[in-house]
């Protein structure tokens, strides 16, 4: 019993065949909930139109949109949960803000401002690619997806329909050399409306289609911080969500509205923040890493 109050029962379980196993190591020792970690990190802002999201430049505090990127420390792995809209390899850091123009495959334009390339804010925490156990994009839209190359060996998560489309002779309006790699990785299909990524119940993909046929977000429970809803592009900024607008391009907008019902119903029911990813009022209000929540 001593065991199991001090070290939970999969620690329990290392104790007893600890001389058995060298694979339960220090990592499993604890409550991994208490360990859970999550970075926001700084994967740039854009100049958005706020016509493409059904909104009129007036009604939105701010065009500005930021990219952000996620990574989960897990005592049983790591997560990154979207990869920025401008792989590193496309542009140089100077320390300070990179003005970065970029022509999509479709010949629109977008305006960025980027500050610190993803892998060196990986290594900053001492962290290489190959240390990132589980990839997950809320969709494959350019702007999540820019470095996800760079972590095809890790295990992808995602929907069958999206991957499929991903894939498809004629892919969606992204970028798709930048995940390319994925379509020969290690990789679960999520079947299910939800997968717990760690089996705790700590960290929950949860399906949100409608933006795109597979798209997803991620629900977080944090010991200190509570509970938190990684938007994906459920809503791209908080006018989105107080006036009821839905994106011009949405490949299905009925079912964004039922899975932001659905959505709506699961904050109520959990208490969770919504953290909207492109917002960069919100964005701009959160800890950035090295610092973290937990
Ligand atoms: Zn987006």
């Amino acid at each position: 019993m001593l065991f199991s109050f001090t070290v939970g029962r999969r620690g329990l379980l290392c104790a007893v065949f600890v001389v058995l196993s060298a694979a339960c190591g220090m990592q499993e020792t604890g409550d991994p909930a208490a360990a859970l970690r999550l970075y926001v990190l700084d994967c740039g802002t854009m100049t958005g139109d706020p016509v493409r999201f059904g909104l009129q430049p007036d009604e939105v505090a701010t065009t500005d949109m930021s990219t952000p990127c996620f990574l989960v420390s897990h005592p049983r792995g790591l997560l990154l949960w979207d990869t920025g809209a401008v792989a590193d390899q496309e542009w140089t850091p100077t320390g300070g803000p990179v003005a970065h123009h970029l022509v999509l495959p479709d010949a629109s334009e977008r305006d960025l401002t980027l500050r610190k390339p993803l892998l060196g804010q990986l290594a900053e925490l001492g962290h290489t690619p190959a240390d990132i156990t589980y990839l997950a994009l809320s969709h494959y839209h350019w702007d999540h997806v820019a470095n996800a190359n760079a972590f095809a060996d890790a295990t992808w998560l995602v929907r069958e329909v999206e991957r499929d489309t991903m894939f498809a002779a004629v892919p969606p309006v992204t970028v798709p050399q930048n995940y390319a790699r994925l379509e020969d990785s290690n990789t679960i299909i999520i079947a299910n409306d939800e997968h717990d990524v760690f089996g705790d119940g700590t960290v929950v993909i949860k399906s949100a289609p409608g933006h795109t046929p597979g798209h997803l977000v991620l629900y977080l429970r944090l010991q200190r911080t509570g509970d938190v809803l990684l938007s994906g592009d459920v809503y791209h900024f908080p006018e989105s969500r107080t006036l009821r607008r839905v994106p011009t391009f949405d490949v299905d907008p009925q079912r964004t509205l039922a899975t932001r019902e659905a959505i709506e119903a699961f904050l109520a029911a959990t208490g969770a923040q919504l953290w909207i990813q492109h917002d960069a009022v919100g964005n701009a209000m959160l800890r950035k890493s090295p610092q973290y929540y937990d």
